[in-house]
This record gives structure tokens, sequence and C-alpha cells, in this order.
């Protein structure tokens, strides 16, 4: 579609970070043109309409900048998950394994409750495990998971399917 086409032409691929053979998806020009910026927060919110979302997460760091406008186009709150350590208040943790060692991402406890549907909202779904740490923590909270938006999953990497059992039927969209 349009849409699709603006946002793929201010997403700038850069070879080789944050290492060697890796090349990474920029989303900086699409921050910087308000256009291409509207277009996505206006999908994702639509997203979130569609799917009865009653709160939006955002995954640190670029799930903030995305999930914020979303969440009050959409007339909801957001929600901040973040990386562990960040978070003041009483949280809930969840630990994930990365390619190498593990990482562990916190949300405040309180911010979620039992009735709660969640739109999670991130730029990239490379290998799921970000995405699916988030939908087990958002299930611990005693929330339910309404779908996982993301501008763009890397086709080459199994992350749709790794988030197949975890999202037991809520939609994944990725624009
Ligand atoms: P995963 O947990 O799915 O392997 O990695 C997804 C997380 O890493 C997301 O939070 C995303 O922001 C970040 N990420 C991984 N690869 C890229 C990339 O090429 N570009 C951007 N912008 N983020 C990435």
């Amino acid at each position: 579609t349009d849409i699709q086409e603006l946002l793929l032409s201010r997403i700038r691929d850069v070879a080789d970070y944050p290492e060697p053979g890796v090349m990474f998806k920029d989303i900086t020009p699409l921050l910087a043109d308000p256009a291409a910026f509207t277009a996505l927060t206006d999908a994702f919110a639509e997203i979130a309409t569609r799917t009865g979302a009653t709160k939006v997460v955002g995954l640190e760091a670029r799930g903030f900048i995305l999930g914020a406008p979303v969440a009050l186009r959409a007339g909801l709150g957001f929600i901040p998950v973040r990386k562990a350590g960040k978070l003041p208040g009483a949280t809930l943790s969840q630990a994930y394994d990365l390619e190498y060692g593990s990482a562990e991402i916190e949300v405040h406890a309180e911010d979620l409750a039992a009735g709660d549907r969640v739109l999670i909202v991130d730029d990239v779904l490379a290998t799921g495990g970000t995405a699916e740490a988030s939908i087990q923590l958002i299930q611990r909270a005693g929330a339910r998971v309404a779908g996982v938006a993301v501008l763009m999953e890397l086709g080459f990497l199994p992350g749709r399917r790794r988030l197949e059992a975890a999202l037991d039927g809520a939609p994944l969209e990725s624009l």
C-alpha cells in the first residue's frame, strides 16, 4: 500500500551495526518525518481499537517513542516495559535468553490489572525474545494480550513462529 511504501522509504539500513554481519534497521528517518510518523501512529491506533485494547505497552526504548502517541491517539493509557532496574516502584520481572547471555525486563505491577487487554508496541520483531518475555510479563500481571504491533518483522528470523503459542490466537500485526 501507499502507507507501507512511505514507511519503508523512511527506514535506513545500516550495515555492520551493532556488530559485523548485522544489517540494522534504523527508524530515525521515520521519526524525523511527521507525515510518516503520523501514518504509523494512525495504523497502530487502528490496531489498538480493532483488538479491543485497554492499555498500550511500549518496549524500551524505541517502543516508548512509537507507543506513547499510539496510546494517546487511541485514548488509552501508556505503560512502559523497561530493562531491569529502571522502574522505581514494585515490579514484576521476566528473564529471557539472548544469543549470548540473558536479559530481564520489568513492569510496574500496579499498572496492569485483571480485565486489561494490552497491545504491545515495538519497532522491530527479530528473534521474538523480547516480545515473548513481554507477553509472559503481561499475563503474569493478570492481564491479557490483545495483540503485538510492530513496524517490521525480520522474516528470515523465527520471531513470528516463536510468538505463536504465547499469543494464543491474539494477532501479531507487522506493518
Ligand atoms: P528480538 O528480541 O525480537 O530478537 O529483538 C527485538 C528487539 O531488539 C526490539 O526491541 C528492537 O527494538 C531491537 N532490534 C533488533 N534488531 C533491530 C534492528 O535491526 N533495528 C531496530 N531498530 N531495532 C532492532
